[in-house]
């Protein structure tokens, strides 16, 4: 018998109490964030959909671990616990622990990047991009079409164009490229996953040129439960297993632990190369700590070491990824326009669809995101023409797409919260012809959507 309902596979072991709001408070409290969701305080949000990353919930036994927390400075016993937990998913020769993602990132690009590189990927992440960038290299997005139309089923959105790859390699020579990189799942394309088959072909391609791949595996369990359930031949496996395998294809990753390993901080990088590795090693001692802990406190390396064993539970995974496509599939039942299929740790709603009656430069999704705070309490975040409409010379354009993400963290939220999103959800769209939009009265040069100030029109 197949239930209906989610089974969550844990229950509440303690609890973080939420404050009910009401609509005149949210309103004052909009009033003085300035309409921007990332100005409110977080005890003024309800649910709090605004990232995963580092907002999941950390099992008893990962806060048990913190207890075993051995804060030597060099040659921990935590470390090696991290180290080799780590190594039973990737197995490669080097781990470097850092305290985020983008630390591994700025070394490992700080080492491989410069002026006149190229560094493919299927699509970066802001800030792979941004240390791909800063390094005077080109950061490149080559994911095959399907990924770039938000209404294309292709159960593999995430894969990499292994033709655009070819041609891109030939035309600006192996020599410029010091390594290519997979993002799985393909967090700025909607969180949609890579096949094996796709991992497989641009290893084949990498090697055939004398280049290395990495993986940027933040959400390696997550693409590897896709794997599972759509890829010809993978349904019976285990999901470690499926890990290791992607794994195998590479040379090396990248990765934030505040996402499928269950840490609320945390990183690593990981590689096979020798000389790569001895010269991470030393910007890591100059900008991160020692190379046994990296960034990170021994309570965190064992906090990991549990979380990374948790993250390929099938339980789990079966009740993440049923979750995220319950709210998805709900919202587009209900009349919303979402970005399909539903992808792993987001539901990404289309404002521009929703409010055709807002023009672009007015930010349809700013305008979204608002209505869901002022009507419930719920914090997602637009991603659009406020996050990319600003140009290099000043100037303003529409982003390819105006959408609102709404991101859920690990283990966090039950059904019934759920649910109420759905209900808040539902309630805006009856709104959604009466929304105004939005404009700028303040706003920095960079990263305009993180401070900026708006005015509702
Ligand atoms: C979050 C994320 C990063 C950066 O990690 P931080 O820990 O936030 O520094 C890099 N790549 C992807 C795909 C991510 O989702």
């Amino acid at each position: 018998m197949e239930f209906k309902t989610i089974f969550e596979p844990f229950r509440i072991h303690s609890v973080e109490p939420l404050r009910l709001s009401t609509p005149e408070e949210r309103e004052n409290a909009l009033k003085s964030a300035g309409y921007n969701v990332f100005g409110l305080r977080a005890v003024d949000v309800m649910i709090d959909l605004l990232t995963d990353s580092g907002t999941g919930a950390m099992s008893r036994d990962q806060w048990a671990a913190i207890q075993h927390g051995d804060e030597s400075y060099a040659g921990s016993p935590s470390w090696e616990l991290f180290r080799d937990s780590v190594k039973s998913l990737f197995p490669f020769k080097h781990v470097i622990p850092t305290h985020q993602g983008r630390a591994a990132e700025k070394i490992l690009f700080s080492v491989l990047g410069g002026e006149g590189k190229f560094i493919p990927n299927n699509t970066h992440f802001d800030t792979t991009r941004a240390n791909i960038e800063f390094t005077k290299a080109t950061a490149v997005d080559l994911v095959i079409p399907e990924g770039r139309d938000p209404q294309s089923r292709h159960p593999f959105k995430g894969n990499m164009d292994i033709v655009a790859l070819e041609a891109f390699i030939a035309e600006h020579g192996a020599a410029n490229i010091p390594v290519v990189m997979i993002t799985v799942t393909n967090n700025s394309g909607g969180g949609q996953p890579v096949s094996l088959e796709n991992i497989r072909q641009v290893s084949a391609v990498c090697k055939k040129n004398g280049l290395i791949l990495f993986l940027d595996a933040c959400r390696y369990a997550e693409n590897a439960w896709f794997i599972r359930e759509r890829e010809a031949g993978q349904s019976g496996r285990d999901v470690a297993d499926i890990v290791r395998e992607m794994a195998s294809y590479a040379d090396g990753m990248t990765i934030s632990a505040k996402k499928d390993p269950m840490g609320n901080i945390g990183g690593w990088l990981a590689l096979n190369d020798d000389n790569i590795a001895q010269e991470a090693r030393n910007l890591l001692i100059l900008t991160e700590g020692f190379t046994t802990y990296g960034g990170l406190a021994g309570r965190d390396l064992e906090a990991l070491a549990v979380g990374i064993g948790e993250s390929v539970s099938h339980d789990y995974l079966q009740y993440r990824i049923r979750s995220t496509a319950y709210l998805g599939n709900a919202l587009a039942e209900g009349g919303i326009p979402v970005v399909q299929p539903i992808g792993g740790h987001a539901v990404y709603l289309d404002a521009r669809a929703l409010l055709p009656h807002i023009p672009p430069l007015e930010y349809p999704g700013q305008a979204l995101a608002i209505a869901l705070y002022q009507m419930g309490g719920v914090r997602g975040c637009e991603i659009g023409t406020v996050m990319f409409g600003m140009q290099p010379d000043g100037s303003e354009k529409a982003a390819a797409m105006d959408l609102v993400r709404l991101a859920i963290p690990r283990r966090t939220y039950t059904q019934s919260h759920i649910d109420y999103v759905i209900e808040v959800c539902l309630a805006v769209r009856e709104l959604a012809p009466k929304l105004a939009g939005y404009r700028i009265i303040e706003q920095p040069k960079l990263l305009r959507h993180f401070t900026a100030q708006f005015a509702p029109l």
